[in-house]
């Protein structure tokens, strides 16, 4: 046994797969929406016997290990590592891993030192402690967040560079790590007397920082991030996230602000569930990662027009995700922030929440009749272009028949002009991004050949049982002959190996080939049905079976090995009698 059969026998894939999508019993099987691909009717299976899942929609295919690999875009070790601490395995001494001290390791003890370091700081400094309860943030939340304090000055780096220094981190991983740089002759930190907001990959580890002003008087950048690295990529990271994923699971909602001080003054209103990008605009990318957790996800971005300008952007990008996108209109000159502390009760605001599309609509509706002929066509234009990407054609023609009366033109007229800009649009609607595994041609395989190939891999034994399968293999097509091969050399060695094992030695392709035949098949494959499967095909090739054995005959005979000869006649006899009765 590895780490890897290690892990999987000790959690169920359906336990695994359940905490990212919802799945319902359905025969053998269970299924439900495809976490990797937006879908309205559920194409993904999972076999909790054989250990297995497949999408009949994107084709992505594996077991509980890709699985986590897939979703959490992570290393095959990484992905054990995740389950062994979600799950609180316990691993055996002798499968436990060895790790290098490799640098990405290194970067995340770095982040983990400098948070800790600041936090500890931050609790000592009246200054910045105060200016966070000034903005209503309890010590509670301030714990939870870690959030932390840099200090300024000489002194403060000296510090720093000693206390490092007491975790094995060098000045160069500080440099390295974009926490010091160097001045002439002295070290300094861009994150000197800021605020710092320590930010979490989807992991868990931290990976980088926010940092913003706080005194008065500072005439700084109000805000200073970790620098883009292969470990901090803003386009795809969420401050929040780590301490909100469970609740967003929960309540399968999610509230996305634009600041970590809104993110923060969600969370101590009892909004748990709320994440906030990093000072850049949402894109598709933190969607999809939200849309893992949650089917709705509500936007409360500021009131001005730049919150509401981003909240259009993502309009125009939202819709080929599953994800339910729904605003919160705030009153202009508010904030999420600022609201909550002027006591303000903020759901009076979310239960005022409109769905974007419609949202979208209205907004770029303001004021339409007063506007000139091109800027109305062109803002038509524009509602039209975003309506025809919505897959769902009931809520295309609700929102159409909306935008109808903002635009003043007839339902009937825009239904066709989007029908129009539709069909010139149709090949964005395939899922990207999408690893695409098991994309084998297998509409070319005759259907006996995969119920004969289904029916052994539900149940090896019946393939070792049968002494004549060697009038099987040579006649399946290419795909499965090649890894029938593997499983006849595995037995040879290991007559009852379980499917997992054989399974794990199968490339990419071929395990998605497997996963697709095996949760196709509705039914379980008795030993009579694929013997008779398997005379099917013997019969259809009958010609080049008996060419065969007269040729083995031939071979026995100038051999001079009459009981070979004997074997092989009586081989020839039994065989065609079976077929007789086919
Ligand atoms: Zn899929």
């Amino acid at each position: 046994m590895n780490l890897f059969t290690f892990v999987k026998s000790q959690v169920s894939i359906l336990d695994i797969i359940q905490s990212y999508t919802t799945l319902r019993k359905a025969g053998n099987y269970w299924k439900g929406h495809c976490p990797f691909h937006s879908e309205r009717t559920g194409s993904f299976t999972v076999s909790p016997h054989k250990e297995i899942f497949y999408c009949f929609g994107c084709h992505i295919s594996g077991d509980s290990i890709s699985f986590i690999t897939q979703i959490e875009h992570c290393s095959p070790l990484e992905a054990a590592k995740i389950l062994i601490d979600r799950y609180h395995l316990q691993v055996p001494e002798d499968l436990q891993y060895q790790e290098n001290p490799t640098e990405k390791k290194r970067y995340h003890h770095l982040c983990e030192q400098i948070t800790q370091w600041c936090h500890e700081k931050l609790l000592k400094s009246s200054a910045a402690f105060g200016y966070l309860k000034e903005r209503g943030l309890s010590e509670t939340t301030i714990k939870a967040f870690k959030l932390g304090y840099f200090p300024g000055g000489l002194q403060a780096v000296k510090y720093l560079i000693h206390d490092m220094g007491r975790h094995s981190i060098l000045i160069d991983d500080l440099i390295e790590g974009n926490i010091l740089a160097k001045g002439k002759n002295i070290f300094y930190s861009p994150f000197e007397e800021r605020i710092l907001f320590p930010i979490t990959d989807h992991v868990g580890n931290i990976c980088g920082f926010g940092g913003r002003i706080f005194k008065s008087g500072d005439l700084r950048a109000k805000y200073y991030n970790s620098k883009e690295s292969d470990y901090f990529n803003k386009g795809s990271l969420l401050f929040g996230l780590e301490n909100a994923k469970k609740q967003i699971q929960v309540a399968q909602k999610v509230f996305l602000v634009e600041g970590y001080i809104d993110c923060l003054a969600m969370v101590e209103h009892g909004f748990r569930n709320t994440v906030a990008t990093l000072g850049t605009a949402c894109n598709a990318e933190h969607l999809k990662l939200l849309s893992r957790y949650a089917n709705h996800l509500s936007l409360v971005y500021d009131g001005d027009k730049a919150g509401q300008q981003a909240v259009l952007r993502i309009a125009k990008l939202c819709w080929d995700q599953t994800i339910e996108l729904t605003v919160v209109p705030l009153p202009a000159q508010e904030d999420p922030a600022s609201l909550l502390q002027k006591g303000h009760d903020i759901s009076l605001y979310i239960n005022e929440s409109h769905d974007i599309f419609l949202f979208f609509i209205q907004s770029l509706g303001v004021n339409f009749a007063q506007k000139s002929l091109s800027e109305k066509l062109s803002l038509t234009r524009t509602i039209l272009e975003t309506i025809q990407k919505i897959s769902d054609p009931l809520k295309r023609d609700f929102l159409l028949q909306k935008a109808s009366k903002t635009v003043d033109i007839p339902f009937d007229s825009l239904k066709q002009e989007c029908l129009l800009q539709k069909t010139a649009d149709i090949a964005v609607k395939e899922p990207k991004n999408t690893p695409q595994l098991a994309l084998l041609a297998d509409e070319q395989i005759p259907t006996l050949e995969k119920k004969l190939f289904c029916a052994i891999m539900q149940d090896i034994s019946l393939f070792n049982k049968k002494k004549n399968a060697q009038y099987l293999i040579p006649f399946l097509s290419e795909p499965l002959q090649a890894i029938l091969k593997i499983l006849t050399t595995l037995l040879t060695t290991q007559p009852d190996i379980p499917f997992m094992q054989f399974f794990d030695l199968l490339d990419a392709g071929q395990q998605g080939l497997v996963s697709k035949l095996l949760l196709e098949e509705e039914h379980e494959i008795e030993e009579k049905e694929f013997e008779q499967l398997l005379l099917q095909l013997q019969k259809k090739y009958w010609k080049v079976i008996v060419n065969n054995i007269k040729l083995k005959i031939e071979d026995a005979r100038r051999a001079a090995d009459e009981q070979k000869v004997q074997e092989l006649m009586h081989e020839f006899i039994t065989l065609r009698k079976n077929l007789i009765n086919v």
